[in-house]
């Protein structure tokens, strides 16, 4: 947590010097010491120590100061920092100003210049001060702050991204300026033009970021967004659960290992709110956990974990090179992909437009608490939409699922339907599917289709969650490694197409069990293709690829 300041302010410099330094000898190891010629400059001061969300604990303020007095100064300040303890300094003469001070500015105390022995004339003061300070006040949250509108798709992404990444932040959301002073305060002392082009992200050390794309606030979030190698002996590209483990194994191992992920680590089962059927967990655990656990363990071995997408790889003699979004280019001997998959879209009218401004995809738990009291719909009929529907009971008024089939039994696993059918506040509506998404500027209103009576009901909403299947990330990898016709990525035996091996394909032996079509890269997880979708296979794959990229490398190195 950053020190709270001391701040002083005095025209004289010799005094302010001799203050700041009675100040800092004294107080500095708790205390962050700052000094200011005049009261404008104080207020520069203070302003951006509120934007920061640090705190002030005392004001020592000369009393006579040109253009603006002590008590002018504190008039002001006290506004921004009303529990800061306020001191003034004043000569002899100044006496009877400071006392009729103390009702108009809050006044703790007033010392008399000059306050030499500090021991005796100004520390015992202060101790007092400062110790009553401290006792009533709440430690101010330090991190990353951002601050936005609910239903601005930015901010959402944003907000998902440091979460996921499990950076801490506070959202401050302009909304609720009118009833929340903290939001409001900082709003006033925000350029008109930064409160236009909401959100923003307001980091510890006062810098302001605009709008700021993912591979930005990574940076500045404190990822790593660069290799510090050139060349690894395995890279993996995504961190979803076959990717961590193929990292953990990988690493520990002892293979100079790099893992690329351009969201952050968890992948799909990051986003789960609770997974019950991952061995080892009899009472379940949420996918933050996991991917949180699978973090350390990794980082424990010496991965090296980048925030970062992979846009291209390029193949050369035995190097695979990748290419990042930021412009970096690595290199390794074995390539692992394990990119998963990501949410197919729904294609109706209004969908893609209030994308982010109520409509998500996938559970988005960070907008779980913002559905409090509301309705919430949930479309799919699969375990990450039953998963999203037990979560969202505990915060919204009602859940309403939208499921395209007449029943769950073919698509999810029975104890989540049995949760779900035990919960009063979740409603399964079978043969509907969303048609429209109304709303201006956020999701309003959306228009739900039965098959089976074709009723069409428009029905408010403010809220509504989409899953509904999944394509794999693949496109980035051109024309290098063969896929089906939806793109999941062929390995081993289905590479071998009667009797004959891949084209180009050179070697004395035939691609291993989870090897692609070029030799020395790997696929596993969802993306591959005749893979099973589940946590547990993911890392089994994962896990056991390792042991194919060891054979792999001894013949290359
Ligand atoms: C809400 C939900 C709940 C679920 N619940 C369960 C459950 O209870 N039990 C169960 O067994 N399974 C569950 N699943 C399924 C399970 O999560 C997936 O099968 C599993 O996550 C697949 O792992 P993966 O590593 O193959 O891919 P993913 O988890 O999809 O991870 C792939 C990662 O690659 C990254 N990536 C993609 N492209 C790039 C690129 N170009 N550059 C860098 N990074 C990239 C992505 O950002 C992602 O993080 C659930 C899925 C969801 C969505």
């Amino acid at each position: 947590m950053a020190k709270p300041v001391l701040l002083t302010v005095d025209d004289d410099r010799e005094v302010l010097r001799a203050i700041e330094r009675d100040l800092r000898r004294n107080y500095g190891s708790d205390y962050r010491v700052l000094r200011a010629g005049s009261g404008p400059e104080a207020l520069e001061i203070v302003r951006e120590l509120k934007i920061r969300n640090n705190s002030i604990a005392l004001f020592l303020i000369d009393q006579r100061m040109p253009g603006m007095s002590g008590v002018e100064f504190l008039a002001q300040a006290i506004t921004l920092f009303p529990d800061a303890k306020r001191v003034l300094l004043t000569a002899y003469a100044d006496t009877d100003a400071a006392i009729a001070a103390i009702n108009e500015a809050g006044i703790n105390h007033y010392l008399l210049k000059p306050w030499d022995p500090p021991e005796e004339n100004l520390y015992p003061v202060l101790d007092e001060l400062l110790e009553e300070w401290e006792a009533a006040f709440p430690p101010q949250f330090d991190g990353i702050r951002v601050l936005g509108n609910r239903w601005s798709p930015v901010s959402h992404n944003i907000k998902d991204f440091l979460a996921r990444n499990h950076v801490p932040y506070q959202w401050l959301d302009i909304e609720t300026a009118a009833s929340d002073a903290e939001v409001r305060s900082l709003v006033e002392l925000l350029d008109e033009e930064e409160t236009r082009s909401l959100p923003i992200v307001i980091l510890p050390n006062g810098v302001r970021l605009r709008h700021p794309s993912l591979g930005e606030l990574a940076e500045h979030a404190g990822l790593k967004t660069r290799a510090t190698e050139a060349f690894y002996d395995l890279a993996i590209v995504g961190g979803g659960p076959a990717g961590l483990a193929a990292a953990v194994y990988g690493a520990s191992e002892g293979l100079r290992t790099v893992m690329i992920e351009r969201e952050a680590p968890g992948g799909q089962a990051g986003m789960s709110s609770r997974i019950e059927n991952y061995l080892g967990f009899p009472s379940g655990l949420t996918g933050a956990d996991l991917a949180r656990r699978a973090v350390v363990q990794a980082r424990r071995f010496g991965v090296e974990i980048i925030s970062a997408e992979a846009t291209e790889v390029r193949i050369d003699g035995p190097y695979r090179f990748l290419k990042l979004a930021n412009g970096e280019e690595l290199s390794c001997h074995a390539l692992l992909v394990a990119t998963g998959v990501q949410w197919r879209k729904l294609d109706a009218p209004g969908v893609e437009r209030l994308t982010g401004a109520g409509i998500y995809y996938g559970a988005a738990m960070t907008e779980a608490m913002s559905t409090k009291g509301e309705d919430v719909y949930v479309v799919g009929g699969a375990n990450s939409a039953g998963q999203a529907a037990m979560h969202f009971s505990r915060y919204a008024r009602r859940v309403v699922m939208l499921v395209r089939g007449s029943s769950l039994a073919s698509s999810m696993s029975q104890y989540l339907i049995n949760q779900l059918k035990a919960t009063p506040n979740i409603q399964i509506e079978y043969n509907t599917s969303v048609t429209e998404a109304h709303g201006d500027e956020h999701l309003e209103a959306i228009t739900i289709h039965c098959a089976e009576t074709n009723e069409i009901n428009k029905v408010p909403a403010s809220a509504l969650f989409i899953m509904i299947g999944a394509a794999p990330n693949t496109d980035w990898l051109g024309d290098i490694v063969e896929r089906d016709e939806r793109g999941f990525i062929y390995s081993g035996p289905h590479l071998t197409r009667e009797g004959k091996r891949p084209n180009g394909w050179k070697l004395d032996r035939d691609p291993g069990l989870l090897e692609t079509n070029v030799p020395g890269v790997f696929v596993v997880g969802d993306v591959r293709h005749g893979s099973v979708k589940r946590v547990a296979s993911g890392v089994g794959e994962g896990s056991v690829a390792i042991s194919f990229v060891h054979q792999y490398l001894s013949k290359v190195v």
